[in-house]
């Protein structure tokens, strides 16, 4: 009897172990700190997929890829695994602050920073006041725009318009 209940501890033992390397090799793929809890996740390499968050007072929703517990604070993660930058790019910036909005509003609290991970780089956004204002003048331009009849293309790249399913007829297009 002791001999199996050691083989059947022995097991356990090495159940535990590939889990726990499983998961540590999943967090080590996406590059996020350690010492940081998930509470939510949008990529199911973790955790099943959660519905989008949402935000009554600012009409938006959506769904980071992640949300960390560090120390008591919510923190957003958004991770674009392709793209290569030496800094974080508006558009994800201005991204990340909107998730910040949707934390803010369901778990209660005001994230201090979001994390925007690259391809080589994770990069520590600050949620400043200034970005917040930011954010809510794009969302006040975005709305104004979708009243429009006819709206100024906003960037200069061709690749971007190439991918576009409007190209044919934008009127605008660089490609
Ligand atoms: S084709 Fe027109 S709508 Fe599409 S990305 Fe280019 S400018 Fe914008």
């Amino acid at each position: 009897m002791a001999g199996l209940f050691a083989i059947l501890f022995l097991v356990a033992l090495m159940i535990a172990l590939a889990l726990f390397l499983s998961a540590r090799k999943q967090r080590a793929q996406t590059g996020l700190p350690y010492g940081a809890r998930i509470v939510y996740a949008d990529t199911g390499a973790w955790k099943k997929v959660e519905r989008p968050l949402f935000s009554r007072r600012y009409g938006l929703t959506g769904k980071p890829d992640y949300v960390m517990e560090e120390r008591g604070a919510m923190i957003p993660v958004e991770v674009k695994p392709n793209r290569v930058a030496p800094a974080p790019r508006e558009s994800d910036t201005l991204q990340l602050a909107a998730y910040a909005l949707l934390v803010e509003e369901h778990f209660g609290a005001t994230p201090a920073y979001g994390l925007l991970k690259y391809r080589d780089a994770i990069f520590q956004v600050e949620l400043t006041d200034e970005l917040r204002a930011r954010l809510l003048a794009t969302l006040a331009a975005l709305r104004r725009d979708l009243d429009a009849r006819d709206v100024a293309r906003s960037h200069a790249e061709p690749r971007r318009c190439r991918a576009c399913g409007y190209r044919d007829v934008c009127g605008q297009s660089l490609a």
